[in-house]
This record gives C-alpha cells, sequence and structure tokens, in this order.
C-alpha cells in the first residue's frame, strides 16, 4: 500500500496548485495582516472571511522536531524527521524535514522549502537545511 494522498477541497485546490508548479504559498488575512495555516473558512486571528493566498519565500528555520521511527501508516520510511516549521515571512507548517540524518534535525535549524512528487496531482512541500 501506498502513504495516504492529501486531497484537495475547494479551500486547499489553491496551495496544492501551487506545491505542484515549485511555490509556496499560505492564507493571508488583510483584514489583521496574519498569515497563518492551515487554511480555514476565516482568518483564525480576526474571524475574517476575505483572506487570499500569498507567496512565501519557504525560508524559516525548525520551531520543534521530532523523529518518527514507527509509521503512522503504511507508505511512509522509517525514520523520518516531522518538524514545526517556522516561515520567515509568517505562518507555521507541519512538514518533513529531510537533512539526510533525522536525528541531525535540530531546533533553530535554518531550512528551506522543497518539493516532493506524490502523485501526478499531488507534490508535497518538505523542508531541507537551508544551503
Ligand atoms: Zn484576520
Amino acid at each position: 500500500m501506498s502513504r495516504p494522498v492529501p486531497v484537495p477541497t475547494d479551500l486547499s485546490a489553491p496551495f496544492w496548485d501551487a506545491a505542484r508548479r515549485g511555490d509556496l504559498v499560505v492564507p493571508y488575512c488583510p483584514s489583521c495582516d496574519l498569515r497563518f495555516f492551515v487554511p480555514e473558512p476565516v482568518c483564525p486571528g480576526c474571524m475574517a472571511a476575505g483572506w487570499h493566498y500569498v507567496a512565501s519565500t519557504g525560508r524559516g528555520a525548525v520551531y520543534s522536531v521530532t523523529v518518527v521511527h514507527r509509521a503512522p501508516g503504511p507508505g511512509f520510511d522509517t525514520p523520518f524527521a516531522l518538524a514545526v516549521i517556522d516561515l520567515d515571512d509568517g505562518a507555521t507548517l507541519l512538514s518533513h524535514v529531510d537533512a539526510g540524518d533525522p536525528d541531525a534535525v535540530a531546533i533553530g535549524m535554518r531550512v528551506r522549502v522543497d518539493f516532493r512528487p506524490l502523485t501526478d496531482e499531488i507534490t508535497l512541500p518538505w523542508f531541507v537545511p537551508e544551503s
């Protein structure tokens, strides 16, 4: 079996379209100047519905990390590093970090987005050490 594949929704389709093009985008709320993730029907900061996607540089730092040794399901190669990434330009994502050795991923490590095709339709944003 292969790993689960994300199913785009009306809210997330622009995110997945951008990822397939090699771009990272995050929701941005102009009402309260907040970038956030994951996409929600309304802004988690001020409850406004008028947010839109904006491009991110895809650069940031590891806020926290864990090394997963037991796969959450079929299709995952363990061990892998799963990290909370604070993007420099706002928003926080949960993502894989591929640093070769999962134990090498550390809090504060500088990372940049990298894209890994999962299917023809879905490309996952991963992160790698900033070079
Ligand atoms: Zn807002």
